[in-house]
């Protein structure tokens, strides 16, 4: 490896699949992606595209997650394939996505035997994620040894949240024996567009209040208050918050008791919230596209599905905007946030009591792209700013070495 830290290699593994995007760090341009899906289970599929070559599918070989990685790292150093890389070495660093961190880790960490068996910890926190997320390190260790590997987790931007936020009002033994707390979610896409805001907004990044929005599949409004985060609406787990695409978000959690009593099992229940719930429950679709589609041709249960999202959205902004005192944006990112322009304005529409307006004609033909949607004369501005996980998983993978 070369003392200077130039291209980082971006990972985001989980137990059947591995995507990944290589930067270079001078310019900060991504200069190749691809993923690697159906590890481990047969007819692998492997997609891979540069600034150069159009996006290819095909099919590949993947027992493993380490054949996965080979497979990417054959394609970065092919210039056939548009691989822009001369050999493996040139590979500098590889930051890896890791969705929980526990109250372990507070910023992205160096990997070792010992990082590795305290991530391995926190797989009950995280079932379905941590496990594929150490396959996946275990596999680039072993085609890239040598080169350091960073871990940078999903959970760490929210860990500044004081014990009024995270602290359920359960007994506190359940917090000390079993863990059980807010943990939130999705805070490197929360990070990224606070940092950005910051410099939109002109201000230094300790001085800024934001509620930022990530509205995806999954969805997480987080209440960020001299740059750091102060509350987040996802909980323990990525179910609770806002309406999701096929998660609940928040429910009475009675409900449950009361379906177990009815002869629903814990997994019943689980699959219900999680996987047959939010706007896929009211409106018959997971996707916005979908949902907006039908309810202009005034398909009710649409309509009810779109009021009922933003309905949420709305509850935990308009909290949020409470606690914070004084908020100098709302910023919207994830697909919905940078996309759905219907769904932009329904919400900004029941924010009206915050005194917030819309530029209806900007919010119509925002797609993907940094802008502010909010009218002049709104009390708080609404700025678009589309989020790049993978970009901050690579600065701070960087940030992490350089020092
Ligand atoms: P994930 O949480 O899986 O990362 P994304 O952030 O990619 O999800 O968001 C996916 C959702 O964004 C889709 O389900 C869809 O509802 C919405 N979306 C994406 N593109 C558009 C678009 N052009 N118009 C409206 N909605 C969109």
């Amino acid at each position: 490896m070369s003392d200077v830290i130039r291209n980082v290699l971006v990972v985001n593994a989980g137990s059947s699949s591995l995507k990944f995007m290589l930067f270079d760090m001078a310019s900060e341009q991504m200069l190749a992606k691809g993923q690697v899906e159906r590890i481990g289970i047969g007819n692998a599929l492997f997609t891979f595209s540069t600034e150069g070559f159009a996006e290819k599918q095909s099919p590949c070989e993947a027992p493993d997650h380490a054949a996965a990685i080979r497979l990417a790292c054959d394609a970065l150093t092919d210039p056939a394939k548009g691989g822009c890389l001369k050999s493996f070495a040139d590979i500098d660093a590889v930051g890896h996505r890791i969705v929980h961190g526990g109250e372990k880790y507070s910023q992205p960490v160096k990997l070792d035997e010992h990082a590795l068996t305290e991530i391995e910890k926190l797989s009950p926190l995280a079932p379905l994620h941590n496990p594929g997320a150490l396959q996946g390190i275990r596999g680039c260790e072993q085609v890239l040894p040598g080169v350091p590997h960073v871990a940078v987790f999903d959970t760490a931007f929210h860990q500044t949240m004081p014990e009024e936020s995270y602290l359920y009002a359960l007994p506190r033994e359940l917090h000390d024996k079993l863990g059980v707390r807010k943990y939130g979610f999705h805070g490197t896409s929360h990070r990224f567009v606070t940092e950005r805001a910051a410099e939109v907004l002109g201000k230094p990044l300790d001085q800024v209040n934001l509620v930022t929005c990530h509205l995806g599949n999954g969805s997480s409004i987080t209440a960020v208050k001299g740059g750091k985060c102060f509350d987040t609406s996802m909980g323990m787990t990525p179910l609770a918050g806002v309406v999701m695409g096929t998660r609940s978000g928040d429910v009475d959690p009675a409900i449950a008791f009361y379906l177990m009593k009815n002869g629903y099992s814990a997994e019943d229940v689980d699959t219900l919230f999680n996987k047959q719930g939010g706007v896929c429950a009211l409106g018959g679709s997971s996707d916005m596209r979908d949902i907006c589609a039908a309810c202009e041709k005034g398909d009710h249960n649409a309509q009810v599905a779109l009021a009922r999202l933003v309905h949420s959205y709305a509850m935990y902004v308009g909290g949020y905007v409470a606690l914070l005192g004084h908020t100098d944006a709302i910023i919207l990112t994830g697909g919905i946030g940078e996309n759905s322009w219907e769904t932009r304005q329904a919400f900004l529409k029941v924010l009206s009591g915050l005194g917030v307006t819309l530029d209806a004609e900007t919010n119509r033909h925002v797609r993907g792209v940094e802008a502010t949607i909010s009218g002049k004369d709104s009390a708080i501005p609404v700025i678009v700013i589309p989020t790049n996980e993978e970009l901050m998983i690579a600065r701070e993978t960087f940030t992490l070495l350089s020092k």
